[in-house]
This record gives structure tokens, sequence and C-alpha cells, in this order.
């Protein structure tokens, strides 16, 4: 069982991080969008988060796609810091070294699945892109 001293650690160390990429977003949405979203920007950062990301994937912003992946991941990391589950492996249920957690505080794998998940989409993705095409792919350029 994860000290309380330790979990408010955690916690403040993830929210920081969050507000981090919230800050480094933001920053990228101002840049490419300031003059001509301004007013959409200001009601989105009125209504919060959400809203920016909406917009964000409405502008079409790729840097966003991965950043809102990694604030997801935030997110359910505090969400298991609460329920009591950090650090526990959502796959086999061993508990993730502390080294992992201290690269990654946001893994919800332990190391020996992770690589197994990354191994099966390596393998999912030499299938996409050698097997046959679906209808809709005929007609554009292979990758
Ligand atoms: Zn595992």
């Amino acid at each position: 069982m994860m000290s309380k001293k330790k979990k408010e650690a955690l916690q403040k160390m993830l929210i920081e991080k969050k507000r981090e990429i919230w800050n480094e977003v933001k920053q990228k949405l101002f840049q490419q969008l300031g003059k001509d979203y301004k007013s959409e920007l200001d009601t989105a950062l009125d209504e919060g988060d959400k809203a920016l990301t909406d917009l964000a994937e409405e502008t079409g912003l790729s840097l966003i796609d991965l950043r809102k992946d990694t604030l997801e991941k935030i997110d359910h990391a505090l969400e298991k810091l609460e329920q009591g589950t950090y650090g526990i492996c959502e796959d086999c249920g061993t508990e993730i070294s502390d080294q992992r957690l201290k690269a990654v505080p946001f893994a919800i794998y332990c190391i020996e699945c992770k690589q197994k998940q990354e191994e099966l989409e390596q393998i999912e993705r030499e299938r996409e892109r050698f097997g046959v095409p679906s209808p809709h792919e005929i007609g554009e350029e292979p990758l």
C-alpha cells in the first residue's frame, strides 16, 4: 500500500505535468489560431479544457492529438491514485517497477505487458500495410 505522502507527491507531480502540457498546447493554439479564431479561443478558454481540445481538433492541430493522449493518460493515473490502483499493471496485475513509473508516471502496464502489446501492434501494422486493402483504400497512394 502506498503511503499518503507518496500519493500526494505523485498527485502533485502529475498535476504539474498536466499544467505544463496545457500551457504548451495553449501556446501552440494561440500561435496557430490567434488571429482567425480569436473569439472561439476566448470562448474555449472560458469553457475549459474540453472546449479547447474540441477547438483544436476542429482546426486540425496534429500535435494536440498527441498531447490529448498524454493528458488522458495523466487523468487516468490521477483516478487510479484516488482508487488506490495506481502502479498496478492493468493487464497482469503485478506491480509496475518504480523505475518505470519514474520514467513514465502515468504508465498503466508493466514493462512486460507493454512490450507484448507493442509487438502485437507491430504485427497489426504490418498486416495493415501488406494485407489486402479495404475498398476505401483502393485508389490511394501506398504509404
Ligand atoms: Zn503486466
